[in-house]
């Protein structure tokens, strides 16, 4: 076989089969079809015999374009996939044992130009001031009054208003893609993929057999197959970068119970002694797990903290799955994209993963090599999606980094542990001089580092020499001035069971 990264192929694409039916899949199939049905064929393969993974609830406000931009309704939607309103995430005992705070979507205070609020914020907690940096959040004080309504601005200002994602079943969601797919002329296929077969010149894949006996060609495919990796690895041994190093956990246990009372419009992501639990409300059961290290604790002693700790009755058996953290070292190898767990794993503190799979398939379409293959179209490709992956790595490192707890070897570990030195260097800069900035691949915005940097016990030294423009009193005014504001937006609105009831 040649070496393909010697290679372009010419041929027009044509025929693109999506190899695989979760999230991954009918996510890829959707964008495609919406976008370049008329011009290309879809095919989708998918096993019932191997089914989905069927985890996986939380998600980013960016899922609200990508909803957009398929055109679906939001309250079909909802319905369909049981989904509530997700503000932001509560990270309980991160940086001390007892400590809380959330990061919450969304700006906080008011931005000055060339300073942001949180440099005032620094300058009234050294006046005296004990407020916390979330009083400023609207929607962190929507979130733990159990309030939510869809505001674009604060009453009578050009404050931003309410930013939100959703928790849903994502099994429910790929049923949901999976009918708006096949309306738009995506072919599915069932059956098991026995054997993949290759063009012997240059590695691309031409076919796969399926167990029953039908062979499905292409001349592009997307591999969705999940964890099994089945084209990009199996088949194209493109190599995995692991980064077990930062982020120990290997392991989680899932189990949903029924739901309670009332429905949070959050998720809530509890630190333990060796990792962490999530708690995800939908609107008829809470979606619970916990993610762990398996040097550190067995599976049985998992499984018993989970049902020791959910709110409402488990509805199922407790389901262990084992991941590896890291990335395929190429997204996009000779003529296979991976999209989903195929191209990498984070652990769900900070619901990326779905994320990743919409900006895969985002990326996929603004590459798409309708005229053949180019290798410079690859190359660019793949290093917009290390960018992309280093940056979350980083991100989710941090809230394992930045923590005082030392009541086990896990986070004295944690807490020694040498970083990235892209990470090391923006806590650094925060710390000493309170400024963040974003990289043009970063997900995470400037106020999401902030509330993780400050909420985990990295707050900074010093602020902006603009905010002594301003006299004390004048601070101690605008503070006043924004908290009263957003408490009486959130007074004004209706609740989250409300608007879910509605839905
Ligand atoms: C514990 C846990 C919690 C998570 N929580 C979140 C969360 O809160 N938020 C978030 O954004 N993400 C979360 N994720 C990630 C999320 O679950 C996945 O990103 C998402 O489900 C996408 O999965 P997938 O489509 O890549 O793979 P899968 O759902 O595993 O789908 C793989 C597909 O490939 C098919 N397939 C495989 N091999 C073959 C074969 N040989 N022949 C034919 N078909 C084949 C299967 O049948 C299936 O259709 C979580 C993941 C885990 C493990």
């Amino acid at each position: 076989m040649n070496n393909q990264s010697e290679k372009s192929s010419n041929g027009k694409i044509q025929n693109v089969v999506v190899v695989g039916g979760g999230t991954a899949g009918w996510v890829t199939a959707s964008l495609l079809s919406k976008v370049l049905g008329k011009s290309i064929n879809i095919t989708l393969i998918e096993s019932d015999k191997i089914g989905i993974i069927g985890v996986g609830e939380a998600t980013i406000p960016p899922i609200i374009s990508l909803n957009n931009a398929l055109g679906i309704n939001e309250s079909d939607f909802m319905k369909a996939t049981k989904a509530t309103i997700k503000l932001g995430i509560q990270f309980e005992n991160w940086g001390n044992k007892g400590d809380s705070y959330m990061h919450a979507f969304g700006e906080i205070g008011k931005n000055f130009p060339f300073c942001e609020f949180h440099h005032f914020w620094t300058k009234s907690q050294q006046l005296g001031d004990q407020s916390s940096f979330w009083d400023y959040s609207l929607n962190y004080q929507a979130a733990i009054s159990g309030k939510f309504s869809k505001i674009n601005n604060i009453e009578g200002t050009n404050l931003p208003g309410i930013s939100y994602a959703y928790h849903f079943d994502a099994t429910l969601y790929a049923k949901f893609l999976r009918q708006f797919s096949e309306n738009l002329g995506v072919k599915r296929v069932e059956g098991l993929i026995t054997k993949v077969n290759q063009d012997p010149q240059n590695g691309y894949i031409e076919s796969v057999d399926l167990e029953e006996g039908a062979t499905v060609k292409g001349d592009f495919f997307i591999d969705c197959t999940g964890l099994a990796a089945l084209l990009i690895e199996k088949t194209l041994s493109t190599g995995f970068d692991d980064w077990s190093q930062w982020l120990p956990c290997n392991r989680a246990v899932a189990v949903p119970s029924e739901s309670t009372d009332k429905i949070r419009p959050f998720t809530r992501a509890i630190a333990h002694e060796y990792g962490w639990q999530w708690q995800i409300p939908l609107q008829h059961r809470t979606g619970n797990g916990l993610v762990y290290s398996s040097k550190h604790m067995t599976d049985d002693e998992a499984k018993e903290k989970i049902l020791s700790s959910i709110e409402g009755k488990p509805l199922a058996e407790p389901k262990v799955i084992g991941y590896r953290t890291g990335r395929r070292r190429k997204q996009w190898n000779r003529n296979v994209v991976c999209i989903g767990l195929a191209s990498g794993f984070f652990e769900p503190l900070e619901s990326t993963n779905i994320h990743l799979i919409q900006t895969g398939a985002i990326r996929l379409l603004k590459f798409f090599p309708h005229n053949g293959i180019k290798n410079e179209e690859i190359a660019e490709y793949n290093r917009q999606s290390t960018n992309e992956y280093e940056r979350i790595r980083d991100f989710i490192i941090l809230h394992y980094k930045l923590t005082n707890r030392n009541d086990t070897q896990f986070w004295r570990q944690c807490q020694q542990m040498e970083v990235p030195d892209t990470l090391a260097q923006r806590m650094e800069l925060f710390r000493e001089s309170g400024k963040v900035f974003r990289e043009q691949e970063d997900l995470f915005t400037e106020i999401a580092w902030k509330q993780v940097m400050i909420g985990q016990g990295g707050a900074p030294h010093d602020y902006h020499p603009l905010v002594d423009s301003l006299s004390e009193p004048q601070i101690t005014e605008l503070m006043a001035n924004l908290k009263t504001l957003i408490n009486r937006t959130v007074d004004k609105m209706p609740s989250h069971d409300e608007f879910i009831r509605e839905i």
